[in-house]
């Protein structure tokens, strides 16, 4: 039996297709255009490989109520053209098998969660700092969502003094964590992209606390089991034992935990499954579309 795979992204579309032992068997990639046409192309795509289910983890927001009309649609992207397409639904009835939706990060908390560095456990947080950043959360197998979906991206932090460009850029926010930390954070701040900068640059440490905020907020409320860091600006390696640094400095003996005092190392780490998680997530999704 063979699953479809989505990645639905602002700048591409990535399809997959794999098989129940959680193999990926075959990829392709296409740029976003429109949605009628990019969504035309990638239903002639998975129909000519007889998929059984579909899963699709995509950007947002998307609305994940099933009981709302708008159930699987796009909603109120800043990308334009797409708002307000029903992503699920024309793909869904294209296809005629049936589908599941959830965020590209609630797909890769799921991998994760399932058969990446969270295994075993009974929640994962999984966080992409890449061009935008973004949180998806599993608790006891379930992906969170409730009145719409977490936007962790934009909780507030608080300036560090020495960032020399402490109002942010988040066209919503301006100091929220994207705003803050984010790719083209990093590169407005400092004049040079994010993959130009030396590992000595002092725009690292910054960041690494402003990326320990964001581990500290988001102990303080769900308490995850693990904490797992992806995205591009993750390739920085360095960051992690800095950024462990700065969460055990600041949480000032009040998070007395052994993940916290003794295995942070392996409390806060990389994605166990590389950056294959998003498409493992949406395979997943797939195959639990196809239990229901
Ligand atoms: P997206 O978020 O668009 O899906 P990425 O996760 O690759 O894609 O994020 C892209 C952002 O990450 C860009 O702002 C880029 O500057 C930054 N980035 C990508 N690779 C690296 C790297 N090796 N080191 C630092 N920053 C990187
Ligand atoms: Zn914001």
């Amino acid at each position: 039996m063979l699953f479809g795979a989505l990645e639905a992204g602002g700048t591409k579309m990535v399809l997959s297709i794999g098989n129940e032992k959680n193999e990926i068997l075959e990829r392709a990639s296409i740029p976003t255009r429109g949605p009628e046409e990019t969504i035309r192309e990638m239903n002639e795509w998975f129909a000519a490989r007889g998929i059984s289910a579909l899963g699709i983890g995509t950007f947002g927001p998307v609305e994940l109520s099933e009981g709302s009309p708008k159930y699987g649609w796009i909603t109120t992207t800043p990308k334009l053209e797409w708002i307000d397409t029903p992503l699920l639904p024309a793909m869904r009835g294209a296809l005629g098998v049936p589908a599941l939706i959830d965020t590209d990060v609630n797909a890769a908390a799921l991998a994760e969660y399932e058969l990446g560095a969270a295994r075993g456990l009974r929640s994962c947080f999984y966080v992409t700092v890449g061009t935008g950043v973004g949180a998806g959360l599993v608790v006891e197998g379930n992906l969170v969502h409730g009145m719409m979906h977490p936007e962790f991206g934009h909780v507030l932090l608080r300036q560090e003094e020495d960032d020399p460009t402490p109002d942010g850029f988040c066209p919503y926010h301006k100091g929220c964590l994207e705003g803050l930390a984010n790719g083209p954070a990093i590169e407005k701040r400092w004049g040079r992209s994010a993959k130009e900068l030396p590992e000595d640059h002092p725009a690292w440490d910054l960041e690494a606390r402003y990326l320990a905020q964001m581990c500290i907020a988001a102990i303080c409320t769900v308490s995850p089991e693990k904490i797992i860091l992806g995205g591009g600006v993750m390739q920085q390696k360095h960051l992690f034992p800095r950024i462990r640094a700065a969460v055990r400095e600041r949480r000032n003996g009040y998070i007395a935990t052994p993940q916290i005092l003794e295995e942070i190392d392996n409390y806060i780490v990389e994605p166990g499954l590389g950056t294959a998680s998003g498409a493992m997530g949406a395979l997943l999704l797939a195959r639990r579309a196809m239990q229901r």
